[in-house]
Parts: C-alpha cells; structure tokens; sequence
C-alpha cells in the first residue's frame, strides 16, 4: 500500500516531464497510458512495439525458460525503460543486435502488482533482450497434471494473462494501453500440440516446435498459449474447434453455429479483422467460462450441454474480437467499455441468430444478476459506479456484474435515445476509427457526445451520461426489460403454488434459459415433496446442462431434496469451474451436516481442482 503511494507520486511527477519528440502518437497517448495504475511502465518515456517470444516448455519443473526480445521505442531518448514482472527469475539482458550486456534493477514486489523492472539503456536504443525462466507458482500459468485431463495420459497447460497476471510469465509493459505485434517459438515435448492467441497450426509436428505470429497490436492480457494432447475439426471456412481428442467432436457440434454468429457479428457492425476465429475447450478443471484470446477463445467444457443452449458464452468471447479486441479499454478502471459493450453485442448477436424472444430472456436474467449484485455492493457503493475506482487494489476485483451489466443496460439506454439505426452507425464509425486502440470512458464519452448526440444538451440530460458512469446504483431512466415468456412461466408457478398440477409443465417450460427462470422464482417455501414433483416433471437431476445443474443443486441442498445428493457429490467432483463451485458449496455451509459433507466431498475432489478453486472453496469451508 505504501509503495502504492509512492508509485503515484513518481508517475505525476513523470507526467510534467517533457518528451523531446512531438509529432508522434505516443506523445497523444501520454494520458492514457499515464492514468493506468496498474502498470510501472511509463510508455510515453519509453514503450515496447513488437515481442520475440522463445520458450522452451518444462513440465517436469513446471517452468517455461527463454527470452524475450522486445522491439521499443525510446520516445523520451531517455536512459531507462521500465517493465511489469511479477515472479519472473532474469538471468540476463542485452540491448542491441550486437547483445550488449545492460545495467537492470528490480525494487521488491508488491503482492499482486508485482515488481518494475528498470532497464538502462541508451537514446538509439530499439532492441531488448530478456533471458529469464518463469516460477512454478506463475500466477498466469496452469500446469495440470494427466489426471486433470479428459484424457487422463498427458499434461497440460494454459495460461490466463487477464488482468495483470501477463508479467508473471513474460515480462512486458503490462497495462492495457499498451499494444503491440508478437511472434513466437514455442517448444514443447513431442506428444503435444501448443496454440497461442495468434495465427495457429492445425496439428502436432514432429519436432516440437511451434512458430506463431501475431500481426495485429495487442495489450498484454491478451498473450495466451496452451499446450496440450490437442486436435483440431473445422466448422466452417473461418471457424473451428480444439480440444482434448475425446471431446472435439461433441465441442465442434456444440458450437456449429460459430460461423454465423460471426457473419452476424460483422453485418451489425464491421468485418471481423483478425483472420480465422477459433475455440479452445479446455480440460473440465478450467476454473473460468470463456477468455477472449484473439484469434482462439478459450472456453470452458461446462458450456458443452448437449443441446447449444449455452452457446451464448461463445457469441460474447466472439464479440470481443470488435468490442475489447479491437477497441480496448485503457485501463481496468475503464473495464465496462470492454465487458458492457461486449454484453450488448453478444445480445445482439443472439438477437440475430436466435431471436427476439432469446434475446429478451437474457436481458431479464441479466437485470436479475445485475439487482442482486448491486444490493450485495450496497447501492452507494463504490465499485457500483460504471468508472471504476481500483487504484491501489487488485483490478481483478473489478471483475463484477457492474461493467458487464450495468453497462449493458446505459447502452440499452442511450439506444433507446437515439434510435437503434443511428447508434449503430455510430458505433460502426468508433470501431473503424479506433481499431486497435485503446481508449478511456472519457474518450469514449467524447465521442458519443459530439457524433452521435451532436452535442444535444437535452439528449445529453436524457441519457443521465454523468450518472450513469460516475454515480453508484441504476438510474432510474435504465429501459424497462421483459419477457413474455418469463411472465407465462409467473403464472404457472403462481397456479402451481396455489395446488394446481404439474404435470404438463415441463413441455411449456421447454428451453434453458425458461428453466432457469423457473428455478430462480420457485418460492422459498418449497418443500422436498414438492421439489420430488418438480424432478418427476423436468428430471433436473439428470441433466447435462451444468448451469441448471448449479440451480438445482443449490436448491435440493437448501430443501434437502436427497435423491439428488449423489448427483450433486459426481457433479462437484468433475466439475471446477468456479461459478458453478461456490453457490453449491456455500448452501451447503448453512447447516452443521452440510458443512461436514461439503468437506468430505472436496477432500476427494481438491486434487481434480485448478489451484484458485481450491483456494476459493478451501477458504469458504474454513471460515
Ligand atoms: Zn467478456
């Protein structure tokens, strides 16, 4: 915290330092990329174009070991350039062609900011480079072993860069503001195949050796690979789907319709300007839902149902590929105009794909989410305002329902105002204009207001801009939403509570997201017997959907429904996504022989787990 402080104080007093050079974008991005408090760089100083990354994979000492050679441009033609890392062991640097060896000092760490790494170097200065192996506690870098594969034979590994974890395996001017261009040789046991958010191979070679190119400028959190016993099936022309052999068939039948969301994605706004879009379905202990990684999402196996009911996580990895992407925020405090513009366009891609009456479905459970999250928050609370304010704390504590849904629902908002037509021209201009940039709220805020509100004092007051992204809870001009479908499912369960039948039920309550719906609004009375009725009708016990699997368990603990408790116990076991984890395991924490159930079956299923689960549960069990 303290060092925090001093941080602070040592980037306002670089911001009065005047660059030499003038007439260069950096000089226009001093700004930006001075307002980030999550990295030491100081980019309008000195800042980095273009990454050679060589590593060698090791799973047994789980450390990826090599170099870094970074491209820079040393703006200021001063004598230091300043890198984020985080647990990195550097052996050596050089500058130059020629590898001259360079003076380097890294202060202590800061638990989760990590170190600045502070680089001498000379006014001509253009190349960098890094020798250094990683730990094997790299925040970013999962090692799993055979065990926590579908496969069972070989290891695997996948790294997750978001937010700040990128300097924990490459060291890099970590900060979202930041972009630029990599290639990449990666060399891995034979056996295994490695991909990374770039240009990648469709199959194993028998070398080993991986080249990858990335020609697009990217922030940090979006350097990605994985290695694993993978294969590839192609979907479409553009399109296509990796995973451990067993599961790549199911995986490619599951998300069939990638090819057109992204024809859909591209008719509402601008072509799709990263080459080929892929999926990456990683082994069942992969703690997340989806990560954006450019050119390959990487996702989750819990979103394989069975029936492409929740293929709505790859429409919102795939809009990043505009929202996010391409247009990125330039700080974590600026997150909503990723996640929130990202939360819009995968709506209306689902809009597009599968209707009007999809669409309005999510919204209404979206506006759920989003009320429970600001009531958990506290309506004044800080971390509800769309800016966020995470100086000096961990940015992935900004990872809320706030910018995904609170954003989406101003977007919504300022459509509403101007028309659906004219947004969306709007937006297609700031994509083109801004592509592979990175831009603030305030930035964007300009923009909406001189383009598309055209500096219209009474539409301006209309919107509420102002509370919307600086003040705390919902404004009251947030649009209505509505599902005629989810009034339907009211009625029912409202005849149904008054001792009406169930039986019929479950074919008007046919898909997902109705299901869901019905499972959140059961009243709290609800009784075992009741919930046997339920199970006879929709047979929830068994089914593959895991995001009704989470409800339904949650709720057969709270009502202590037994004949579904073996199925919660194989559920817990083979699944380690987090969303999924918690709610079970916290209903189960409510009674004393919950508490001591929900301990045994998480001794017997930690070892399956990616080690930030078992950090989660194991803290939720012992408080
Ligand atoms: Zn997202």
């Amino acid at each position: 915290m303290k060092k925090w402080i001093l941080w602070l104080s040592m980037t306002a007093s670089a911001c009065q330092e005047k660059p030499t050079q003038t007439n260069d974008t950096a000089t226009a991005k001093i700004a930006i990329e001075n307002s980030d408090p999550h990295t030491y760089a100081r980019p309008h100083l000195a800042i980095v174009k273009h990454l050679d990354l060589a590593l060698k994979v090791d799973f047994a000492t789980q450390k990826l070991q090599g170099k870094a050679v970074w491209t820079i441009e040393n703006v200021s033609k001063g004598n230091e350039i300043i890198f984020d890392v985080n647990g990195i062991s550097i052996e050596k640097i050089t500058t130059g062609e020629e590898e001259t060896p360079a003076k380097f000092t890294t202060d202590s760490a800061n638990e989760f900011m990590g170190a600045p790494l502070k680089i001498s170097i000379l006014p001509e200065t253009k190349r960098i480079s890094i020798y250094y192996s990683t730990s094997p506690d790299a925040t970013a870098v999962q090692w799993l072993t055979p065990k926590q594969t579908a496969g069972k034979k070989h290891p695997f590994l996948f790294t997750q860069s978001q937010s700040i974890l990128a300097r924990t395996w490459v060291p890099c001017q970590d900060g979202p503001g930041i972009r630029f261009t990599y290639n990449a040789r990666i060399q891995v046991p034979k056996e295994l195949l490695a991909l990374m958010s770039a240009e990648n191979p469709q199959q194993k070679n028998d070398s080993g050796i991986y080249h990858f190119k990335q020609t697009h400028p990217i922030p940090s959190y979006l350097l990605a690979l994985s290695v694993g016993d993978l294969a590839f099936k192609s979907i479409d022309s553009r399109t296509g789907v990796y995973a451990e052999p067993s599961i790549v068939a199911k995986a490619a039948w599951e998300f069939a319709d990638m090819g057109r969301m992204a024809d859909a994605a591209e008719k509402i706004y601008i072509p799709y300007r990263w080459g080929r879009y892929d999926v990456l379905v990683l082994p069942p202990s992969f703690p997340f839902g989806g990560m954006e990684n450019p050119n390959l999402t990487f996702a989750t196996p819990t979103l394989i149902a069975g029936d492409r009911s929740l293929v709505s996580v790859i429409a919102h990895e795939l809009a990043h590929s505009w929202t996010g992407n391409l247009v990125t925020n330039a700080t974590w405090n600026d997150m909503w105009l990723n996640e929130g513009f990202t939360t819009y366009f995968e709506r209306r891609i689902v809009e597009a794909v599968y209707g009007e009456k999809e669409m309005q479905m999510q919204e209404v459970l979206g506006r759920e989410t989003l009320n429970g999250q600001i009531k958990e928050f506290g309506a004044t609370s800080r971390d509800t305002k769309l800016k966020g304010d995470y100086a000096g704390r961990n940015p992935d504590d900004a990872i809320s329902e706030i910018p995904y849904e609170k954003g989406y629902s101003f977007l919504r908002t300022i459509e509403a105002a101007t028309g659906r037509e004219n947004f969306d021209a709007f937006m297609k201009k700031y994509l083109s204009e801004n592509a592979f940039q990175s831009k603030t709220s305030e930035e964007f805020l300009e923009a909406l207001t001189s383009d598309l509100l055209k500096n219209d004092s009474e539409l301006v007051k209309k919107i509420e801009i102002k509370s919307w992204v600086y003040e705390p809870g919902l404004p009251t001009n947030a649009p209505p939403v509505a599902a005629p479908a989810f009034k339907t499912i009211d009625s029912l369960i409202g005849i149904w509570s008054d001792g009406g039948s169930i039986t019929g039920m479950a074919k008007r309550i046919s898909s997902a997201n109705e299901r869901l719906y019905f499972l959140g609004h059961l009243p709290a009375t609800t009784t075992a017997e009741k919930m046997t009725a339920i199970d006879n009708e929709f047979n929830f016990t068994s089914s593959n959907n895991a995001e009704l699997q989470c409800d339904w368990y949650t709720l057969s603990v709270r009502h202590q429904y037994k004949p579904a408790y073996p199925g919660i116990e194989a559920f817990l076991k083979s699944v380690g996504r987090r969303k999924f984890l918690m709610p079970i395991y916290k209903e189960m924490k409510k009674t004393p022989d919950g508490l001591q159930w929900a301990k045994k079956i998480f001794a017997e299923a930690k070892e399956g787990y990616h080690p930030l689960a078992v950090q989660s549960v194991g803290a939720l069990l012992a408080e």
